[in-house]
């Protein structure tokens, strides 16, 4: 028998903490085929169909894989119009994990923004906040108010290791504070901040915040889709965390906020849902007229009851430590192998996605040429891998002056849906990446705008070979 002292104990490796119940098959095509049907989609990722992707990493958003009691309860929502109990569950789920006390239901996060900003946003308003959600932007462009990003300068150099990069510049707010206070409504804060790269916010940071907003007298508004990952970066992160749990955390959080509004197709794990939350009676009184008029009635909110279910239930799993600690680590298993392969991305790597820095990837290539739209087309073309560009399409035209915006990042999204991928998965994404990256000095031309809509064109534009 071996004596101990010869025993080489290795450390157990990490694990995800579930296992599979129900696959989905998924189907590889050939180049000549995605050429075909890339082409035919104008070079737009979105035009697809999703059959003709293989490994589908557009966005986290309502494409998680629903658990087994996430099912269960759709066989018991209540689909009664008014006071069903399904809506109970999701007040219950809300005031528990959330703390708050009202809230409305709604069809998902931008629907949330609609209903909320048609009661708080007028014409000539300012709203700053850390990067805006471009739907989030829209809705607030579209009342013809201006969103200004108050992030941390740290945020734009994606070489720069920070571990709060979504947070909020003290200065750059206190002066919009300062110099335009009677236009503020309110302050919005994205938690992880997806536009930066899914980077977190400190609780430090959300409190300054919080000082801020009660020395000017303006609410704070949380933009909450990734709220529970954002806590396990703050865990794993922020002094004094390290032995809290995740659901303190999301309360000590919260407690900084007046008002949410979520997309439960996020951190809730549902693949469609929504709803604001808020402290105040009068305020709920207020967006009821608006979410009945767009929406529904206030204790459905265009969500059917099984859908109230399974989104009360995700609330619960989707803040559990061994979930969170599988998903996050997946993520960074990603960006870790295309680091090591060289392949320039924001780092550190965020919580649902990773953005792959596409001006450092082709630099080669002009920015009116759409450098992060070229990268997601090659990755299509390279492996039927659908990523999505973070960049100058999405910035969209000024509304103004209808001039380009081109933002400072151009950023290849690779988002990871929840519970859905396996890390054979994540290494054909890695690979397929660097096969770009040793090629890369013969891209040279990229793409142009044939036709595009007059707000958010990203999701239909059409564009050809430049
Ligand atoms: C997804 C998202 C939204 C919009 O939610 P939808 O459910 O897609 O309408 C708003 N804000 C953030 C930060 C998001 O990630």
């Amino acid at each position: 028998m071996l004596q101990p002292s010869n025993l080489c104990i290795m450390e157990l490796p990490f694990a995800e903490s579930y296992k599979i119940k129900m696959v989905e098959p998924i189907r590889k095509s050939s180049r000549e085929e995605r050429e075909t049907w890339i082409r035919d989609a104008g070079y737009n990722l979105f035009r697809l169909k999703s059959d003709q992707v293989f490994i589908d990493l557009l966005t986290d958003s309502g494409t998680g894989a629903m658990s087994d009691k996430q099912w269960s309860e759709m066989m018991l929502g209540d689909e009664s119009y008014a006071g069903a109990s399904s809506y109970y569950k999701m007040k219950n789920a809300i005031s528990e994990v959330l703390g708050f006390d009202h809230f409305l239901p709604t069809h998902q996060g931008r629907a949330a923004e609609n209903v909320l900003f048609s009661v708080l946003i007028k014409e000539g308003d300012i709203i700053p906040g850390n990067t805006h959600f471009d739907t989030t932007k829209g809705h607030i462009e579209f009342r013809k108010a201006v969103p200004v990003d108050c992030t941390i300068d740290e945020a734009f150099d994606t070489t720069l290791s920070h571990p709060f990069k979504g947070n909020l510049d003290p200065l750059k707010l206190e002066n919009i504070l300062k110099s335009h206070s009677d236009k503020i409504p309110f302050i919005i804060v994205t938690v992880t901040c997806n536009s930066s790269g899914g980077q977190p916010v400190s609780i430090e940071n959300l409190k300054m915040v919080r000082q801020l907003a009660d020395k000017y007298g303006k609410i704070v508004i949380f933009d909450s889709a990734r709220f529970a990952e954002n806590a396990y970066f703050i865990k794993l992160r922020e002094d004094g965390f390290k032995d809290k749990s995740i659901r303190y955390i999301v309360r000590e959080m919260f407690s900084c906020a007046d008002v949410m509004t979520m997309s439960a197709k996020k951190d809730a794990i549902v693949n469609m849902g929504g709803f604001i939350a808020m402290r105040s009676k009068e305020l709920h009184a207020k967006a009821s007229m608006f979410n009945i008029m767009f929406e529904g009635y206030i204790t459905y909110g265009g969500m059917s009851g099984r859908d109230m279910n399974a989104l009360a239930q995700g609330l619960y799993e989707g803040t559990e430590f061994e979930y969170l600690e599988t998903r996050i680590r997946q993520v960074g298993y990603l960006g870790q192998r295309l680091m090591d392969f060289g392949i320039p991305v924001q780092q550190p790597i965020g919580g649902h996605a990773v953005f792959v820095d596409a001006k450092r990837f082709l630099p080669n290539l002009a920015k009116e040429e759409f450098q992060a739209q070229t990268l997601a087309v090659e990755l299509y073309l390279e492996a039927g891998i659908r990523g999505v560009e973070i960049g100058a399409l999405l910035a969209d035209r000024d509304p103004v002056s209808r001039e380009n915006r081109y933002p400072v990042l151009e950023l290849m999204r690779l988002a990871i849906p929840r519970r859905v991928y396996t890390y054979n998965h994540m290494d054909v994404v890695a690979v397929a990446l660097k096969n770009i990256y040793d090629r890369r000095d013969t891209i040279r031309k990229g793409l142009k705008i044939v036709d595009e809509a007059p707000i958010m064109r990203h999701f239909t534009v059409a564009l050809d070979l430049a």
